[in-house]
C-alpha cells in the first residue's frame, strides 16, 4: 500500500511578543530585539489527526503575559479539531509552552521521548532555577499521573508512528526533544518545533539560546537536515513566518505543506 501524505498546520495561539534577538540566534544582535509567536501544530492525512505540541494552559498563560493568547482549544476549532476527541499527541518536549496545555487534551495518547519525560520527571537538576523557569509543574504533576498509563507512550529514540510519520529523537534545546518528520505531497517535512526557534537556525547552525547541551544540538541539526527533502521543509518552533509565509486557511492558522 502507498504510504500516505499528511498536511500540516501551524496554528499560533500567542503572539506576536517581542524577545530579545540574542534569545532567538544564540549570542547573535545582542542589542536587537525580534518578534516570535506561539504555534501548536497538526498533522492530518490518511484518516488520522495528530495535534503536535499542546500550546499553554489559559492560567499560565495569564501568569507569563501571552500576547493576544488564544486557548489552544478554541485555535483547534478553527480547523474543526475537537481538542477533547484528539487521539494522538506528540510533545516535543516538556517547556511550559509545549507542554503545559497537556489536560486540554484528556482522550489523547500522548507521545514523549522516553529520556525527555525521565529528566523532568527524576532528575532533581529540573527542579533548579534554569530548568524550573522554563518548565510547568502542573503540566507535569500531570504527566507524573500518567505514569504506567496507556496513555503515556514513552519512546526511545526514532519510531515510526503511523506509515510516513516518525518521530526523531532531536537532543540540545532539552535532554529528549523529538521533532516529527512527515511525508508530505512536497517531500519529507520536519516539525521541528524548538529544535529552531526560526527558519535561519537550519542554515546557520545558530540555535537559540535555551541550550541543553550544544553539541547534540549540532548532531540534530544535522540528522533534521538529512531526513528532510528540502531544508525549506523544515519548520521551526517559533517563527513569525509559520504564519505569514504560509497560505492561511483559518484565523491564525496556515498550512505549511
Ligand atoms: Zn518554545
Amino acid at each position: 500500500m502507498a504510504i500516505p501524505t499528511y498536511e500540516i498546520y501551524a496554528l499560533k495561539y500567542a503572539g506576536p511578543l517581542t524577545r530579545p534577538a540574542s534569545m532567538v540566534n544564540w549570542l547573535q544582535d545582542i542589542d536587537k530585539n525580534v518578534q516570535i509567536n506561539y504555534y501548536i501544530f497538526a498533522i492530518r492525512g490518511g484518516n488520522e489527526t495528530i495535534v503536535v505540541d499542546c500550546g499553554c494552559a489559559p492560567k499560565l498563560a495569564k501568569e507569563r503575559n501571552l500576547t493576544n493568547y488564544i486557548n489552544p482549544v478554541d485555535a483547534l476549532k478553527r480547523i474543526d479539531i475537537d481538542a477533547a476527541k484528539v487521539k494522538y499527541l506528540a510533545a516535543t518536549h516538556i517547556h511550559f509552552d509545549h507542554i503545559s496545555g497537556v489536560e486540554l487534551f484528556p482522550k489523547a495518547t500522548i507521545f514523549l521521548q522516553e529520556k525527555e519525560f525521565n529528566f523532568w520527571m527524576k532528575n532533581p537538576i529540573a527542579k533548579r532555577a534554569p530548568f524550573l523557569h522554563v518548565t510547568d509543574p502542573v503540566a507535569n504533576r500531570y504527566l507524573a499521573r500518567l505514569i504506567g498509563k496507556k496513555r503515556l507512550r514513552l519512546i526511545r529514540g526514532d519510531k515510526k508512528i503511523f506509515p510516513g510519520i516518525e518521530l526523531l529523537l532531536c537532543p540540545g534545546h532539552t535532554v529528549g526533544l523529538q521533532t516529527v518528520a512527515v511525508n508530505t505531497v512536497k517531500g519529507k517535512a520536519i516539525v521541528g518545533s524548538d529544535a529552531a526557534h526560526v527558519f535561519s537556525s537550519y542554515r546557520t547552525d545558530i540555535p537559540s539560546a535555551i541550550i541543553t547541551d550544544m553539541i547534540a544540538w549540532m548532531k540534530s541539526y544535522d540528522k533534521i537536515r538529512a531526513k528532510a527533502s528540502s531544508i525549506d521543509l523544515i519548520f521551526p518552533g517559533h517563527d513569525l513566518a509559520l504564519l505569514d509565509a504560509y497560505p492561511q486557511v483559518a484565523e491564525g492558522v496556515s498550512r505549511l505543506a
